[in-house]
């Protein structure tokens, strides 16, 4: 089968390997989408603790073609998408269902082969069914699974008041999931205005563009300050930013991914005076589901995200139009 292979930091091919078989418990399925995430950026930029070479990608939908023994769930032709993350349990995290935390985590497309190639194995159970949702929605359900995740650790309110800094496929997300979760309004900023106009066509109550207006403009809109501040950028500098949009008894989440030895500074004072939260949320865990709903529902749109489908024959370039290209949005390869 053909397969994107990074053998190495800054290193990847299209390549023929192997066509994997299921091991017992697992399916293999025929993938039709996936989209680029920024772990898999880092993972090619030798960022991100994976297991070298390895076949990157872990946002995707496909068909199952064929299962492993005491598969009982799945039968070919079912059309699903899959979450990646496989933990242990049986470590203390696990004991205490905090799957995300695991201490023994691997990732379909991270620890073990995923789904840039044109068929990828996951286990049983993390297999859900996808139903008449396209391939190319359901290659959403993944990333919009974080966002469900924070969302259950934030507890967004009726009526509150959302600013999420950036605008790319996560904050669009972002932006349609806290307006669902019952944010009356939803301001979104970013130094794109590109993704400003897919944030405004998504819903947002107001865009603001990242320029040096932008925080007295972003102040205007809020004068007491958000509720729920979101920081969908990664960037240590817009961090420090958050807390003095917050509002007293307002919540920061930490979305974004920023580098792992970067840092920000904070007045620890303002947290204290103003009763402030600050929320971290990592990845999916087991809120799959939920995602599935929202999109099959039509509370949250996933596919005017997607701004590129390529062919897996251009890998490279598609990791390149992911990182720099300005009217870049979700870039997905379209596999079968
Ligand atoms: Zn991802
Ligand atoms: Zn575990």
């Amino acid at each position: 089968m053909q397969a994107a292979e990074i053998t190495a930091p800054e290193k990847a091919h299209v390549v023929e390997v192997e066509k994997p078989a299921p091991g017992p418990g697992e399916a293999l399925i025929e993938v039709a989408a996936a989209g680029v995430c920024g772990t898999d950026l880092h993972i090619f930029h030798g960022e991100y603790e994976a297991t070298y070479p390895i076949i990157p990608g872990h946002e995707f939908s496909g068909t199952v073609v064929a299962v492993g023994e005491g598969v009982t769930r799945y039968q070919p032709g079912d059309r699903v998408t899959v979450d990646p993350n496989i933990p242990c349990n049986r470590c203390p995290a696990c004991q205490r269902n905090a799957p995300n935390q695991c201490e023994n985590l691997a990732a379909v497309g991270v620890t073990r082969a995923g789904a840039f190639a044109q068929y990828v194995v996951a286990p049983e159970g993390n297999i859900f069914p996808i139903g008449d949702m396209s391939f190319a929605a359901a290659a959403l359900v993944e990333p919009l699974a974080c966002v469900v995740w924070g969302l259950k650790r934030v507890q967004v309110q009726p009526g509150d008041s959302a600013l999420i800094f950036g605008a790319g496929p996560m904050g669009c997300l972002l932006l349609q999931a806290v307006k669902h979760a019952g944010a009356a309004r939803v301001i979104v900023t970013d130094i794109a205005p590109y993704r400003l106009e897919q944030a405004a066509a998504l819903g947002a109550t107001e865009t603001i563009l990242a320029d040096d207006r932008q925080e007295q403009r972003l102040k205007a809109l809020a004068p007491g300050g958000y509720d729920v501040v979101v920081e969908a950028t990664g960037l240590p500098h817009v961090l420090e930013q958050a807390f003095s949009y917050a509002r007293a008894r307002g919540k920061i989440w930490v979305f974004g991914v920023c580098p792992r030895d970067a840092r920000a500074s904070f007045v620890p004072y303002d947290v204290f005076r103003k009763d402030l939260s600050i929320i971290g949320s990592f990845a999916v865990s087991r809120t799959f589901h939920e995602s599935i709903a929202l999109i099959q529902g039509g509370a949250v749109r996933v596919e005017p995200l997607i701004s590129h489908r390529l062919p897996l024959s251009q890998f490279v370039a598609g990791l390149d139009l992911a990182e720099r290209d300005p009217k870049r949005m979700k870039v997905q390869f379209a596999i079968s």
